[in-house]
């Protein structure tokens, strides 16, 4: 049976590893690092020994899709698909014929990340006639029933296409006055063939709702680039800067050398954002070459055990190790920027305060069995614990009983 969680508002960690591999005590109070090695405890302080387990930031998934997984329920076999709309009709398909409840899916997700550290998810959630807005209604339920394990951001999704399937701009307006927090968007060329006509709604309805924006972008090549440069020049003429996301941009993914560094460049300039998932043979982001241009690029898990895709597991531990396999990130320091792209770029991205384990922090926290955090990315440990807020919330991979 779990441990309870210490009750106290006072909680010394003591033995805990820290990334420059010394080792000391961690005082937390009110939910915030208090002190390193502190002199003095307050009345009432409970001890928990980290036996000499590292601490990191708590990760954050800044791309994943609760509501279309079928976390928690029984296997589902996939139909083939050679294009992007085989994957949105066979989803569809797949969907009409699951019985569980987003909220019930959605939460099964939700729960196996948060034992796996994840402290906030970005979730891209499907708006579309043929699914109403229960999708955004379900994962909201799940998100209100779990507020104390984490933050959830969600993005009203147009997967099936905004001007191309009729009915979604209504659905979209709806579902930012119902529970959405973020605009999405999809492909304003490959999907809705209207690059303007996409831009000019998911850009008006940014700027009547306040909200961030983040638009999936799998088109390639030049087509896919010019697609980039206009979102940068709207964000930038928008004074959207830091509010703007691209998930994927496979575009990008596929430059180098020259090209690389010139849109690099732009995209730091106007504030855009990327996120990448490291899937399968999908062009990937790389933070190496990214973050010297100051481009903040965070990592999300995309779907989860869906009718896209067989894998993903809610651990963003080890998408950091997709992240450096992918990249093919060798060095120490290589594999400590993909956990930064995880960890600070995902919180940055959705705007929570960093969690860098200094004094002021929030104690959003896991301890792993590991000596650096090379070799966490490496290993990929189950968190032996997971502190949110100062409050231990999960041990070996299982939340704790919630009172
Ligand atoms: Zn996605």
């Amino acid at each position: 049976m779990a441990t309870p969680a210490p009750a106290s508002p006072h909680v010394l960690f003591t033995a805990v590893r820290r990334a420059d591999g010394s080792t000391g005590d961690l005082l937390v109070s009110g939910g915030r690092i208090a002190a390193h090695d502190p002199a003095e405890l307050p009345g009432g302080c409970v001890t928990v020994h980290a036996a000499g387990a590292l601490a990191l930031p708590s990760p954050v998934d800044a791309h994943i899709h609760p509501d279309k997984s079928t976390w928690g329920g029984p296997w589902l076999s996939r139909e083939p698909a050679a294009t992007l709309r085989d994957l949105i009709d066979g989803d569809v398909r797949a969907r009409a014929a699951i019985t569980a409840p987003v909220e019930e899916r959605a939460g099964a997700l939700m729960d196996r990340a948060v034992a796996h550290g994840t402290r906030a998810m970005r979730a891209h959630v499907d708006v579309a006639p043929v699914h109403g807005l229960a999708g955004v209604r379900g994962v909201r339920a799940a998100a209100d029933a779990r507020r104390d394990l984490l933050d959830v951001q969600i993005v009203a999704f147009p997967q099936l296409g905004l001007l191309s399937e009729p009915g979604t701009a209504e659905l979209m307006e709806q579902a930012l006055s119902e529970g959405a927090d973020v605009v999405g968007g999809l492909d304003p060329v490959g999907i809705d063939g209207d690059l303007h006509g996409q831009l000019d709604f998911v850009f008006g309805l940014a700027a009547r709702t306040g909200a961030p924006l983040d638009i999936h972008l799998h088109d390639g090549g030049p087509e896919g680039i010019r697609q980039v440069t206009e979102i940068a020049r709207r964000t930038l003429a928008a004074g959207m800067g830091g509010r703007v996301t691209l998930g994927h941009a496979f575009a990008v993914a596929e430059l180098a050398g020259a090209e690389l560094d010139a849109v690099a460049r732009l995209l730091a300039e106007a504030g855009v954002s990327l996120v990448t998932c490291a899937l399968g043979a999908d062009p990937v982001l790389d933070p190496a070459r990214l973050a010297p241009h100051g481009v903040r690029l965070g990592v999300g898990s995309d779907g989860v055990r869906d009718a896209w895709t067989p894998f993903g597991d809610g651990d963003m531990i080890a998408r950091a190790h997709l992240l450096a396999y992918r990249t093919d990130a060798r060095t120490d320091a290589g594999l400590a920027a993909c956990y930064e792209a995880v960890a600070q770029e995902g919180a940055a991205l959705l705007g929570l305060p960093a969690s860098r384990l200094e004094t002021g922090d929030p104690a959003d926290f896991v301890l792993v069995d590991a000596g650096s955090v090379a070799e966490a990315v490496v290993d990929r440990p189950v968190p032996s614990l997971v502190v949110r807020g100062g409050r231990i919330i999960a041990r070996d991979g299982r939340l704790l009983r919630r009172g």
